[in-house]
């Protein structure tokens, strides 16, 4: 589903990413770990397209198509979801706005006719339910006021009425508390656990990873994978370390 062969890519004129390669299939959840500043945000924002991450060797193929080659908003229409660290707010325009037009956009983008307010609410209250946000804070300006677990939610909802095929979810567990993690962990289950779609999940902790269990685990180092295991290579991490779990390869 997803081929990352050898990809090199840098942040003002700074190597970050040396070289990585990564296969993830459909039906799979894969999880990549890694030191701080090895360069797993750097990764999630070059499959974004985000400006200023600029990949100058490698490629990355998406069910088949040139990922690289494509727009971010073109890379969005065709199923690829990124979920950050840190979501922005947007003062002035509601989640429900905001969402609905995100998801026209994108259905127009594939050429399918846009939702009517009614069906998208419709929409936009199962996915709430779903994931136990209150429709009063889908009302509320996005993520205005809202606390580091009500913005992960938000976002595990934003990734519900997208309803995409592929999900880059990075660090989506930072800084939330356990009823938090254990919705986000839920979320990412009754989402993205499909034969049909895929996740690149980056977490710098193995607790989230309780909750999602990964059918692999990836270690990235110095902008490079280097090490694929099963889920136990996350425990090792936790109980062991980066660096003494590396230096056994
Ligand atoms: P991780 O997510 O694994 O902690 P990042 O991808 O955020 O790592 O960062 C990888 C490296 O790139 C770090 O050394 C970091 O300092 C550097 N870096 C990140 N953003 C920038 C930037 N805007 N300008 C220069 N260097 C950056
Ligand atoms: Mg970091
Ligand atoms: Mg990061």
């Amino acid at each position: 589903m997803l081929e990352i062969k050898n990809l090199h890519a840098e942040i003002d004129g700074k190597q970050i990413l040396k070289g990585l390669s990564l296969t993830i299939e459909a039906g799979e959840i894969h999880a990549v770990m890694g030191p701080n500043g090895a360069g797993k945000s750097t990764l999630s924002y070059a499959l974004g397209g985000r400006p200023g991450y600029e990949v100058t060797s490698g490629s990355v193929s998406f069910n088949g198509t040139d990922l690289l080659d494509m727009e971010p908003h073109e890379r969005a229409a065709a199923g690829l979801f990124l979920g950050f660290q840190y979501p922005v707010e947007i003062p002035g325009v509601s989640n429900v706005q905001f969402l609905r037009e995100a998801l026209n956009a994108q259905r127009k983008e594939r050429g399918e006719d846009p939702l009517s307010g009614g069906d998208f609410l419709k929409l936009a209250k199962e996915k709430a339910a779903l994931l136990g946000l209150d429709m009063e804070m889908l009302k509320r300006n996005v993520n205005v006021g809202f606390s580091g677990g009500e913005k992960k939610r938000n976002e595990m909802v934003q990734m519900g009425i997208l309803d995409p095929t592929f999900a880059v979810l990075d660090e989506t567990d930072s800084g939330l508390d356990i009823d938090a993690l254990r919705v986000v962990g839920e979320g990412i289950n009754a989402i993205m656990r499909d034969e049909n779609k895929g996740v690149l999940l980056i977490t710098h902790y193995q607790r989230l990873l309780d909750y999602v269990r990964p059918d692999k685990v990836s270690i990235l180092a110095d902008g490079r994978i280097v090490q694929t295991g099963g889920p136990d290579l996350a425990k090792r991490l936790e109980a062991e370390g980066y660096d003494a779990v590396m230096a056994n390869a």
